[in-house]
C-alpha cells in the first residue's frame, strides 16, 4: 500500500507530462500551417505579380486546388455608357484598352448604334433603360449587366464606367488571387466610412460599405448567384427604390446588409478622383483602373508619364500611356518611345 502510494506520480508530474505533449502537438500544428501556406503560394501563383494592395486582407484567399488559373476568357467586362459618350469616351476605349480583351468586353448603352456595333463585332447592348442619371435608369442598366453575366458560364463579372482606363492583365492578376467559387465583392470604397441609409422594408437605419462604380467593381460567380434575388433585371430597381439610392450604393446594401458579406477594398482600382496625375509615375502601370478628368489641368502640357503626348490629340494622356505599355494593341503610332524607367 505504502509502496503503491510512492509509485503514483504526483499531480505536478502529471501536469508536466500533459503540458509537454500539448506543446509538442501545438508546434506540429503550427509548422504544418506554415508549410501549407508556403506550398499554396509556390504552386498556385508561380508567376503572379506582387500582391496588389488590399486594405482589409480578405480572409477568403484562393485555396490550394486543382482548378485552372483564371484567364481573361473567364471574365465578363461590362462598360456602362450612354449615347452622348459614344463618339468621345467610347472611341477612346476602342483606341486603347478594348483591344486587350475584345471578346470579353460589352458596352451597355441606351440607343442602337450600328457603326459601333460593327466596330465591336456586336458587343453593343441597347439596354432600353433610357438616358439620364436618374436612379431607376442607372439601376436598370446595371441590372441588365448582371443578368447578362449570369447567363454566361464565366467566373467573374467586372464593370467599369466609360471614363475608366482598365489595365486588363492587371485585372486578371488581381482576380487570380481570389476563388470565384467563394463570395467576393471587390472594389474601391467610395467613402471613408460606411454609408448609412434607411431600409424602408424594416424602417430602420442600416450601414454598409459600398464600392464606387466609377472605379470598377468585380464580383465572383458565387456571389452573383446569391445576389440575383435582389439584383436581377426583374428585382434590382425594387431594391434601389427600397433604400432610395443609386446602383453602386444599392449593390453595397445587397452584399453587406442583405447577404452579410464584406467588400474587399482594393486601392489599385481608381475612379476619376484618382487620375494618372494623382498616381506616382512608377505606380501607374501597376494600377488596375484609373479615371480621367478633362478638367484636370495637370494632364495638359506636361505629361504625367514623363513624356509629351506620343499620339496627337491626347488630352487625357490615356493613348500615350496605353501605347507605351501595350505596343501593338489599339490604335497606336508605329514609333513609340521607350517606357519611362520605373522608379
Ligand atoms: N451614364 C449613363 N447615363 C447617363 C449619364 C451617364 O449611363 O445619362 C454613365 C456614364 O456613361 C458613365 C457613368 O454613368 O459610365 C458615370 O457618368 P459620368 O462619368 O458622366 O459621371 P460621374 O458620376 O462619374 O461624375
Ligand atoms: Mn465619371
Amino acid at each position: 500500500m505504502e509502496y503503491a502510494k510512492k509509485m503514483r506520480p504526483s499531480p505536478r508530474k502529471v501536469l508536466c507530462v500533459v503540458m509537454y505533449f500539448a506543446s509538442a502537438a501545438f508546434i506540429c500544428f503550427i509548422t504544418r500551417g506554415i508549410y501549407l501556406r508556403f506550398d499554396y503560394k509556390r504552386v498556385i501563383f508561380p508567376a503572379a505579380e506582387p500582391l496588389v494592395c488590399n486594405r482589409n486582407r480578405s480572409v477568403h484567399r484562393r485555396p490550394p486546388g486543382t482548378e485552372s488559373k483564371t484567364e481573361i476568357s473567364d471574365v465578363f467586362i461590362g462598360v456602362k455608357t450612354t449615347r452622348k459618350y459614344h463618339s468621345s469616351r467610347l472611341q477612346l476605349i476602342l483606341d486603347t484598352w478594348y483591344s486587350l480583351a475584345p471578346e470579353e468586353i460589352y458596352f451597355f448603352t441606351d440607343v442602337d448604334d450600328s457603326s459601333l456595333q460593327e466596330k465591336t463585332n456586336g458587343h453593343i447592348v441597347n439596354t432600353g433603360c433610357g438616358q439620364g442619371y436618374a436612379m431607376p435608369i442607372l439601376c436598370c442598366k446595371l441590372s441588365i449587366i448582371i443578368s447578362m453575366f449570369h447567363e454566361t458560364g464565366k467566373r467573374w463579372l467586372c464593370h467599369v464606367d466609360d471614363d475608366n482606363y482598365l489595365n486588363v492583365p492587371n485585372l486578371v492578376n488581381l482576380l487570380r488571387q481570389y476563388d470565384h467559387n467563394q463570395d467576393h465583392y471587390i472594389g474601391r470604397e467610395s467613402l471613408p466610412k460606411p454609408k448609412v441609409v434607411v431600409d424602408s422594408a424594416i424602417r430602420k437605419e442600416v450601414q454598409f460599405w459600398f464600392a464606387t462604380g466609377g472605379a470598377g467593381v468585380c464580383y465572383s460567380r458565387a456571389l452573383i448567384s446569391k445576389m440575383m434575388i435582389y439584383a436581377s433585371k426583374e428585382n434590382f430597381q425594387k431594391t434601389c427604390a427600397r433604400i432610395g439610392q443609386p446602383d453602386d450604393v444599392t449593390i453595397g446594401f445587397i452584399v453587406e446588409s442583405l447577404l452579410n458579406r464584406t467588400l474587399t477594398k482594393v486601392c489599385t482600382l481608381n475612379s476619376h478622383l484618382q487620375t494618372m496625375a494623382d498616381i506616382p509615375v512608377g505606380e501607374q502601370k501597376k494600377q488596375v483602373t484609373f479615371g480621367y478628368d478633362l478638367k484636370d489641368l495637370r494632364l495638359k502640357g506636361v505629361n504625367v508619364i514623363n513624356m509629351t503626348a506620343v499620339v496627337n490629340d491626347d488630352p487625357t494622356r490615356l493613348k500615350s500611356f496605353h501605347c507605351t505599355f501595350f505596343r501593338g494593341y489599339g490604335n497606336c503610332p508605329e514609333i513609340i518611345p521607350e517606357p519611362p524607367p520605373a522608379n
